[in-house]
């Protein structure tokens, strides 16, 4: 391979140029992103919380025995001869019927499903989102950086969500967490986790 720069010969996979130091290829893409640290996302395996899973079974018996009050209690009240029976009856299907709706709003509200079984919940949603992924995902961090279709978005590991969208060339963090060094459109400018734009 010829250097345009100085115009001596060069080996066909040098990167440099040996004479002049004149860059002769750049990098993929993809041997940029795979450099730092970046994994297709269909490859990646997420790891399920221990807690939340134990949590969830144990929230999900309470939410049966819930229903099962709610339906003893009712036919029980359509069975009483008694006043004072039925008030019982009644009592027990309300408190069976306020306990599973807690239960379930509980379960949806802290993202229990997603946290004990994420390969099958997260990752179907990521795979829409990002198609590739930092490996800072599998560690606990708040934040990661995700690419579609090149573009850089952030991704909210704590909330399971997209937090910018993958709509810039270049993303990098100026305040870990808080600041983004961007690149768009041609521009340089910086702004905070919400993508508004600081002076
Ligand atoms: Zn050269």
């Amino acid at each position: 391979m010829k250097c345009n720069n100085c115009g001596c010969d060069n080996p066909d996979d040098a990167k440099y140029c040996r004479v002049c130091g004149n860059v002769l290829q750049l990098e993929s893409f993809f041997e940029k992103l795979s450099e730092l640290g970046f994994m297709p996302t269909t490859m990646i395996m997420l790891k399920g919380s221990l807690g939340a899973t134990l949590l969830l079974y144990l929230l999900e018996l309470l939410f049966v025995i819930g229903c099962l009050m709610v339906i003893g209690g009712i036919i029980a009240f359509l069975d009483q001869p008694v006043l004072s029976g039925n008030a019982c009856s009644a009592f027990v299907a309300l408190g069976g019927f306020v306990c599973s709706f807690v239960i379930a709003y509980v379960s949806f509200k802290y993202k229990l499903f997603d946290k004990s079984f994420p390969n099958r919940y997260v990752k179907s949603e990521l795979l829409k989102e990002a198609d590739y992924i930092q490996l800072d995902f599998v560690n606990d961090d708040d934040y990661t950086f995700i690419v579609k279709n090149k573009k850089f978005g952030v991704y909210s590991v704590r909330r399971y969500e997209i937090q910018l969208p993958a709509i810039y060339d270049w993303l990098s963090w100026k305040i870990e967490g808080q600041i983004l060094n961007v690149q768009q459109n041609g521009r340089q400018y910086i702004m905070d986790i919400y993508g508004n734009e600081l002076k």
